[in-house]
């Protein structure tokens, strides 16, 4: 059985900035703990008190009226620093990921870009090795040349992070988990440990796990980094990205990751917010289904003769399930597999699906596949023969007959 870790309850214990007034209103409604399928639909979200509009109105505005006296009493000055509906977005994600605060930028790569840019230069990161290849790109491409030390290992295995530690001082550690593309397991709670005892910062890239399915700020990580365009927009239609600090994140370094969202204007515009914020209305019943689908074509698929390998953690096989079980509520709705044959026996099959739509991106309602290889490049260590399938909310059977006959 996966965790049931629906219940935030860490939400509630640890107290809220006044202005998330909306989950203030849902906790005096509901003082026990709402589930996390009541704070994606109320969380961020409040009646408006002028027309009595339920749904959130769309403020375009990039400018906000002071008084005679030069106060700006109600907390908007230009959209560039805060804006309504980049800020009902941003009170939603920190409830539903059991937060203090959020930050919601324009897309996730500029979300990793601002955690970047607020390290000093000298200081040492760790990252995955089978890590999201953009990030790997923008490490190594632009925040190396900026003096930053980047090491990427193998997050799977406990002993080779214990030794990273020793080797010296590490500033900063970048979970992600499942990985993209192998699916790899971290062991959230063990790393973030290692990481706090030696006064390491602990980021974790939740985009493929999401809220519903992982709480990494329970689990010890200082922030928990999403690219909104995936699961939480959910659609297919919107790009964007999020930071949600814990409690105890440090508040200088909160502070300055803060200015560089405002100062590098990189934030989510108020449609993109608007948009974000009604697909989190939908975020749970859409993983759940998704993830419930992944779990059975991961299942057919390992059965297949022209499969060689799934990567799927709720399967058995999977060398990370032990520690999935412990973190996950399910194995999720993302899986990679690798076709028998190689190179052109995975481009092949890719290239016969029907319903299935070969393109980049993950976490919509519409099934996707991609051939990693060619995308990621020759230093991915991505199989030549792998395919990562992004499961939509297609009829479980109608993906299985398309898979079938493309691999026949
Ligand atoms: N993190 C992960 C795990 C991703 O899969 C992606 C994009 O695919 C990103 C970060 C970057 O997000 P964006 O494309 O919104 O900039």
């Amino acid at each position: 059985m996966f965790c049931q870790s629906n219940r935030l309850y860490r939400v509630y214990n640890q107290g809220w900035p006044a202005r998330c007034s909306s989950v203030s209103q849902l906790l005096t409604v509901m003082p026990n703990s709402p589930h996390s399928d009541t704070l994606a639909v109320h969380a961020g979200r409040r009646v408006d008190p002028t027309t009595g509009a339920v749904t959130p109105s769309l403020v375009f505005s990039t400018t906000f009226e002071r008084n005679a006296d030069g106060t700006m009493p109600r907390g908007y000055v230009y959209s560039r620093t805060e804006s309504p509906n980049r800020r009902a977005l941003e009170e939603a994600l920190a409830a539903l990921e059991g937060g203090k605060e959020a930050m919601a930028f324009a897309s996730g790569q500029a979300a990793t870009a601002a955690i970047l840019q607020s390290l000093a230069p000298g200081d040492r990161v760790l990252f995955p090795d089978d890590i999201y290849h953009g990030t790997r790109a923008l490490v190594k491409g632009e925040f190396t040349r900026w003096g930053l030390k980047a090491g990427f290992l193998d997050f799977s295995d406990l002993a080779v992070v214990e030794r990273a530690f020793k080797e010296s001082a590490v500033r900063l550690v970048w979970l992600e988990t499942p990985s993209n593309p192998r699916l790899k397991i971290a062991d959230l709670a063990a790393i973030a440990k290692l990481a706090r005892a030696s006064g390491a910062l602990v980021v974790a890239d939740n985009t493929w796990a999401t809220p519903i399915l992982t709480q990494p700020l329970a689990l010890g990580a200082h922030v928990s980094m999403h690219s909104t365009t995936k699961y939480i927009g959910g659609h297919s239609d919107v790009l964007g990205g999020a930071l949600i600090f814990g409690a105890d994140a440090p508040a200088e370094w909160v502070t300055r990751v803060r200015d560089w969202q405002k100062l590098g204007g990189a934030v989510t515009a108020p449609f993109d917010s608007w948009l974000l914020l009604r697909s989190l209305a939908t975020l749970p019943i859409r993983v759940r289904a998704q993830s419930e689908t992944a779990a059975k074509i991961a299942a057919w698929l390992s059965a297949h003769p022209k499969v060689e390998k799934v990567h799927y953690p709720s399967l058995p096989s999977h060398p990370g399930h032990l520690v999935a079980l412990q973190q996950m509520a399910s194995g999720g709705a993302m899986l990679s597999f690798e076709v028998r044959g190689g190179f052109d026996a995975a481009r092949a099959t890719a290239g016969r699906l029907k319903l299935i739509t070969r393109a980049t991106s993950l976490g919509g309602v519409e099934s996707l596949i991609e051939h990693r290889k060619p995308i990621e490049g020759p230093d991915s260590p991505t199989p030549d023969n792998l395919l990562r399938f992004s499961v939509g909310l297609e009829h479980v059977d109608d993906l299985l007959a398309d898979l079938e006959q493309a691999l026949a």
